[in-house]
């Protein structure tokens, strides 16, 4: 479906109607309005939504027309044309059009890749059987929900942030859930063995199980051709009749591949979120700036508005990689980690444990600065620490009352050399 106008305007067109991509043409709407005639290609069949609300639509927490960022009424108010459901296939870069899978050709002047990534999934024995499913959609949400009225043994396999909010839902939803993780503790990445352990304890006490340190070696059959259990490599089986995959991501990169663009394992991009093909720029999951990949919004909205700096032509804006924090998104759980949390070698961490209340807290310190943080059970004060790891303060004079947060620091120190994300 497409509405708008032709006009003789340069013709943008945005391939990947997702968070990223969208943000961008949010962000140039904003600084250059009138400067394009806009297209935007989306193979979903839906507007723009917010991707990382699908965790509590699963949970039955809210519902999709919540989660709607930008209806079709917002292309339409901008005279953006949307061509919804549809996949572009091709760029020929030569004559600087892109085609799509109905056929049709578009022709740019201005292209921006905003392809996302998608699951990974395990190649392993049996993966082609009914019931095994991913959590990256709508649609995804929708399988889920629908299967849960009529199966009652769900495997989540990973134990990161997708597949732990992904074994909350499908626990809310009234599933018997264990979650299967290669890891010897949750979230591996994002938290530090003592956190994990507090989480996974909360988790339980929801009825959520867990196999760690477990390594999924097929998906076991039933006459019907679909999952009845997974085989782990020790030979072990674990009755499933709906599986869950969250063991990570793939930048979707083929488009780019194919039409000759740069790619390693995402689309290469310069600081200006520039393509090797200059009229070409990237955004997003797909891309991979300076070495690095990207799964959190906060960097690709940063990338948003650079992108749209130079697509409005102010050039002046230039992206620089910061440190991230994440947040589990599991409704009464509190879970915060920032920075270099683990803090090897040549760090100085402190921790505070409240065993009675399940509240635990570790800071890393560098050369007198905070460079990580984990809070589990209280995080109101995550904020406050990431700030001071993202403005590299100096936090030595506080550093004897960090780990009890900013109020008691406030309270506690001289409030003209407090630091300054304070
Ligand atoms: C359940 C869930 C929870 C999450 N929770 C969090 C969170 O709490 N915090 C956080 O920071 N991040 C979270 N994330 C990650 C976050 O959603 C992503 O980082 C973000 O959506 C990536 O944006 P993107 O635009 O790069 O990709 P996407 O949002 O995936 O958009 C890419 C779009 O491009 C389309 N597309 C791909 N190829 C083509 C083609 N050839 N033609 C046309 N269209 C194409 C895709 O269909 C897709 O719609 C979560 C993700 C999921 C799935």
């Amino acid at each position: 479906m497409a509405y708008g106008n032709h006009s003789a305007k340069p013709r943008l067109i945005l391939i990947g109607n997702g968070m990223a991509g969208v943000r961008t043409l949010e962000e140039l709407l904003k600084v250059a309005p009138e400067k394009y005639d806009i297209s935007v290609v989306g193979e979903e069949n839906h507007g723009n939504y917010n991707r990382i609300m699908l965790s509590p639509v699963l949970a039955g927490e809210q519902r999709v027309e919540q989660i709607i960022l930008n209806g079709e009424d917002w292309y339409r108010h901008h005279a953006i044309r949307l061509y919804k459901g549809e996949k572009a296939i091709h760029i020929d870069r030569a004559r600087r059009t892109v085609q799509l899978a109905s056929g049709e050709h578009l022709p740019y002047d201005k292209l921006i890749l905003a392809t996302g990534s998608r699951p990974t999934t395990l190649p392993i024995p049996g993966h082609q059987l009914g019931h095994l499913l991913t959590f990256r959609e709508i649609r995804d949400v929708d399988r889920m929900l629908h299967l849960t009225k009529t199966l009652h043994h769900a495997a989540v396999i990973g134990g990161g942030l997708l597949g732990l909010e992904a074994a909350s839902g499908l626990r809310q939803q009234g599933m018997e859930v264990t979650v299967v993780h290669s890891g010897s503790w949750l979230l591996n990445k994002q938290l530090d063995e003592t956190a994990a352990r507090l989480l996974q304890r909360t988790l339980e006490s929801r009825g959520i199980r867990f196999c760690l340190n477990a390594r999924t070696h097929a998906f076991l059959g039933d006459a019907q051709g679909n999952v009845r259990a997974l085989e782990f490599q020790t030979g072990e089986t674990l009755e499933a009749d709906m599986v869950v995959t969250a063991t990570g991501i793939t930048p979707n990169v083929e488009l780019a591949i194919h039409s000759g663009l740069q790619c390693s394992n995402g689309i290469l991009v310069n600081d200006t979120l520039q393509t090797f093909d200059p009229v070409i720029y990237a955004v997003g999951e797909c891309v991979q700036h300076r070495g690095r990949l990207f799964g959190l919004v906060a960097p690709l909205y940063e990338q948003a508005r650079v992108c749209a700096n130079h697509l409005a032509e102010l050039g002046i804006a230039r992206y620089v990689q910061k440190p991230e924090a994440t947040k589990l998104k599991i409704t009464g759980i509190q879970a915060f980690s920032a920075g270099d949390f683990m803090g090897e070698e040549g760090a100085e961490t402190l921790t505070f444990h409240d065993r009675e209340q399940g509240h635990y807290r570790k800071l890393v310190i560098r050369d007198g600065r905070l460079t990580g943080a984990v809070l589990y059970g209280d995080t109101q004060d995550g904020g406050w620490f990431f700030e001071l790891i993202q403005q590299k303060v100096n936090i030595q004079e506080w550093r004897d009352h960090l780990i009890f947060g900013k109020d008691f620091c406030l309270a506690t120190s001289d409030s003209s050399t407090f630091p300054a994300a304070a």
